[in-house]
């Protein structure tokens, strides 16, 4: 149990200096800051947002360029409010939520009760916690709001803030953002024209801007079943609780794809991506066992099938990637309320009859991905802080050991002094390099401080100019991970900088 009790903390720990680290070095600020912030709401900073970029790059890429059968759209974040009807997000897109009547605080209900799991887990009732989640869970799929509070309040669990069990009923809560489109006057033309209000949605997921435009890519593409339409954008929720820094907030972005099938086809598919996208984040490095599939008891109101790729952040095991079968789902309904064909005619023939497919609505497997908890993932695997102190002298440093390819800056030129003509020479490697790779000059303070900055934002290499650098024309190239340093002739900085970000 102390054991337990010590790696939650020194993970609650790590969490805490993450976030400072993030601050102190322009990857994440608090939105707003100034004005004492807004709640679950943040803003990237200069090497956040190329590190953001990256990992951007780096899905769009894999999706898109590495499956020919895979095409990119980016679709608006506003769409028609019938779309959210017919999604059911409208009707179904909930949590359930309790408050506590003393603190006035809000839960959502899984949290609450997970919390409380995580607590028991953290005294060795290992089983309790276990009856305890899977009760939940069969009580979430029923939606019996009143045995789960009985759950909550047999349990005896308490609100963290006022310490008591004095709970309101459990109430579904939409989670999605609402504002007015254009002028309130009524000569203005909008969606009310369809008999709806002026009220139009901040799009909770970018998966129906793919589906609303199904056919337009299908058919200007000539796509052929089974292909599959990528989008990464912005997404909003009204979250309950909105906690644990970038990992769940009000606005995100999502990267999503939904590949369209051969109805029947489902289950192969599902499998399929699951295993795609599990050796896509293998493939950045990172130990298979920090990673796991978790499978969806209560499935959403769309779905036949779902997992969670879970991976384990410093607050423990949590879900990064959803995948998802969502059957006819969505465009069978975008059929019905917008009565538009939603169809795809196939002309391969089915060997069971000898005949064409035909027509069909197809079906749909997602994989969905939060950008920002990417983020977090990356910064996580990344941050090391290591002891470097010798018996002379105590040391350490903070380094973010990002793939190359996912660093924000590849490369720091530092001349060794800012005269002798140094700044000139390490000007031109400079030139030579950034049009290939984002590249970084620094010619203040000691070359040890430069080094140590360049490793708090996990530059891969450093190179320095100094005198010898006249005389030869090489320079001393530094690994971030390892600290060694060699010399290589100038001429193959670049060679061997865009070598490592492939
Ligand atoms: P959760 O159970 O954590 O609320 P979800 O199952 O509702 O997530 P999905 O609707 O499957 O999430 O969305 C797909 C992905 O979008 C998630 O795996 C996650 O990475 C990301 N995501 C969802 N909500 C948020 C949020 N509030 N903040 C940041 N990322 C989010």
């Amino acid at each position: 149990m102390a054991n337990d009790s010590k790696k939650h903390e020194s993970s609650t720990s790590k969490f805490q200096s993450i976030i400072s680290h993030c601050k102190e070095y322009g990857f994440v600020f608090p939105g707003s800051e100034i004005y004492d912030g807004l709640q679950a709401v943040y803003d990237y900073g200069q090497w956040g947002s190329e590190l953001k970029k990256n990992i951007k790059d780096y899905w769009w890429k894999s999706m898109t360029q590495m499956h020919e059968n895979i095409i990119g759209i980016d679709a608006a974040i506003f769409m028609h409010p019938t779309t959210w009807k017919a999604s059911g997000h409208v009707d179904n897109f909930n949590d359930p939520m309790i408050d506590n009547k003393d603190s006035k605080k809000r839960y959502r209900v899984d949290h609450l009760i997970e919390d409380y799991a995580q607590k028991l887990n953290a005294e060795s009732k290992i089983q309790e916690a276990e009856q305890l989640l899977d009760e939940m869970n069969s009580l979430l799929a029923k939606d019996d709001f009143e045995s789960l509070k009985k759950l909550i309040v047999d349990n005896k669990i308490k609100c963290s803030i006022s310490g008591t069990c004095n709970w309101t009923d459990i109430r579904q809560f939409n989670l999605m953002f609402s504002t007015e489109f254009g002028s309130t006057e009524s000569s203005e033309k909008g969606p009310e024209e369809n008999g709806l209000a002026n009220i139009v949605y901040l799009r909770p997921e970018t998966a129906q801007g793919i589906f609303v435009n199904f056919l337009n890519v299908q058919k200007s593409g000539r796509m052929k079943i089974p292909f599959g339409i990528a989008q990464i954008g912005k997404a909003f929720r009204n979250e309950i609780v909105a906690r644990q820094f970038i990992f769940r907030m009000r606005e995100f972005e999502q990267m999503e794809m939904q590949f369209f099938i051969r109805p029947g086809t489902q289950k192969e598919w599902y499998e399929r991506w699951k295993e795609t996208r599990m050796n896509w984040h293998l493939s950045l490095g990172i130990s298979n066992d920090k990673y796991r599939f978790h499978d969806h008891v209560k499935l959403a109101h769309y779905a036949d099938a779902a997992c969670d790729i879970e991976y384990e952040f410093p607050i423990g095991f949590k879900e990064v990637e959803g995948i998802h079968s969502r059957t006819d789902f969505d465009l069978k309904n975008h059929q019905e309320y917008s009565k538009k064909k939603m169809q795809y005619f196939d002309n391969d023939v089915d060997p069971a009859t000898g005949k064409p497919y035909g027509n069909y609505i197809p079906y749909v497997i997602e994989t969905s991905i939060g950008l920002d908890r990417m983020f977090l993932l990356v910064m996580s695997e990344a941050y090391t802080e290591e002891d470097l102190s010798t018996s002379e002298k105590q040391d350490s440093r903070v380094v973010l050991k990002f793939p190359p390819s996912l660093a924000p800056v590849k490369l720091a030129i530092l001349p060794l002094v800012k005269k002798d003509g140094l700044p000139e020479i390490a000007r031109k490697i400079m030139d030579d390099c950034k049009s290939s790779f984002r590249c970084f000059y620094e010619e203040k303070d000691t070359i040890g401080k430069r080094y140590r900055r360049m490793d708090a934002i996990g530059t891969p290499f450093c190179v320095t100019v100094d005198q010898q650098t006249k005389e030869d024309n090489t320079v001393t190239i530094r690994h971030r991970d390892t600290m060694q340093q060699e010399r290589i002739p100038a001429d193959q900085v670049k060679k061997i900088v865009a070598g490592s970000i492939i």
